[in-house]
């Protein structure tokens, strides 16, 4: 694992430099692969995109994500976050998606009788069985701040945003992890272009033993003939 900075950070629609979403998820797959940001570069924010860019680059490995806790089932209510799940652990390094305590959790109300089949709005059906009449009452799910930081075990090891507070309480939405599927596919072109210098500098080493094995045996030749000459000149 090495630590990977996050380069974008969340800001909201009406912020004056325009929204941006963070890109906290490529850090951290950055981070447990060892790689330059740069090459994850291509990872947003929706498990997507790094499922195509594990299988691209690791075709041995394959990527999953599950949901943590019991909230998904129900209706959902915006302060229920501190329900999720406090702790959790998978083996290894893993990336955990977790409540942020910097983007805020947006609650959506609208209902489909308040819209034609042009998806025009119109006079909402008193009738509805969803909303009464009221579409601003139905509540269309939460759109949830979240985070994504790296974890080894059941430990924070890496939080990719430059706040990073010291002791945070990590509400867990989800865990994502890498588990290798086929190991015979897992010899990466780093490793391969390794062991190609590993072989080079050990015949170099090899050509350097020799060449000095010769040295010393010419060495000897040179010693044992002048011990010769000494001999024959007394
Ligand atoms: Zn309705």
């Amino acid at each position: 694992m090495i630590c990977v900075e996050q380069r974008h950070l969340w800001r909201p629609d009406d912020h004056l430099d325009g929204p941006q979403r963070g890109d906290c998820a490529a850090a951290c797959v950055a981070s447990i692969f060892e790689l330059p940001y740069e090459e994850c570069a291509e990872i947003g924010a929706t498990d997507d995109t790094i499922t195509a860019w594990t299988e691209k680059r690791y075709p041995g490995i394959s990527y999953s994500h599950r949901m943590l806790g019991e909230g998904w089932r129900g209706k959902e209510r915006i302060e229920d976050y501190v329900n999720w799940p406090t702790s959790h652990y998978e083996r290894g390094y893993w990336m955990a998606t977790i409540w942020s305590p910097r983007i805020p959790d947006v609650e959506t109300f609208d209902c489909g009788c308040a819209y034609d089949q042009n998806n025009e709005s119109t006079d909402p059906d008193p009738n509805c069985k969803w909303c009464h009449g009221d579409p601003g009452s139905r509540s269309m799910g939460i759109t949830w701040g979240l985070h994504a930081v790296v974890m080894l075990g059941a430990n924070l090891a890496w939080d990719p945003h430059p706040a990073r507070e010291k002791n945070p309480t990590l509400y867990f939405c989800g865990a994502s992890k890498w588990t290798v599927t086929d190991p015979s596919q897992l010899i990466s072109k780093a490793k391969l272009a390794n062991a190609v210098a590993n072989a080079i500098e050990l015949d170099q080493l090899r050509r350097l033993h020799e060449e000095r094995t010769a040295l010393k045996q010419e060495l000897r030749k040179t010693k044992d003939e002048l011990a010769q000459l000494t001999e024959s000149g007394k």
